[in-house]
């Protein structure tokens, strides 16, 4: 989906849903990480993350944004918290949070541990290293810091 055709499936549902014109733009940002899209307060505009437009619920998450910028620009509780926002967010069936598309573990950290040989092993998640011995060569294992990812 290109940010034109974004932008004119954003206009759609809004007209659809809201009976309102959707008036400022909206465009992928290719650097939003798990959050499915946004409303930015001072220009009005939306951003959308281009890994969720391929997602069936692609149209509730504009819907969810369009709550925030209807809301906000007509003076409306336009936060999560308000219930303006709530009710709206039902009426025209808008996701409620953004689907996890498993952004948060392609984190930014891994964990080294290291065996009483001096193997190191690094994984993702944490784990209890009683319980566990190194793979090559059965030692028992300590755990040693958090590695950055980057
Ligand atoms: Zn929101
Ligand atoms: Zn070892």
């Amino acid at each position: 989906m290109t940010d034109n055709e974004l932008q004119n499936l954003v206009e759609k549902i809004s007209l659809d849903n809201f009976d309102r014109p959707f008036q400022h733009h909206a465009t992928f940002n290719y650097h939003l990480r798990t959050t499915g899209g946004r409303y930015l307060l001072k220009t009005h505009d939306l951003e959308f993350n281009p890994k969720m437009a391929t997602l069936e619920d692609f149209n509730k998450i504009i819907k969810h944004e369009l709550v925030h910028y209807h809301l906000h620009l007509s003076h409306q509780g336009y936060q999560h918290k308000d219930s303006d926002f709530k009710q709206l967010l039902v009426r025209v069936g808008g996701m409620r949070y953004a689907p996890d598309i498993g952004g948060r573990q392609s984190s930014n950290y891994q964990w080294l541990y290291r065996c009483e040989n001096g193997h190191n092993i690094i994984r993702k998640r944490r784990f209890q290293t009683e319980r566990y011995r190194c793979g090559r060569c059965q030692a028992r294992i300590k755990f040693i810091g958090k590695l950055s990812n980057k």
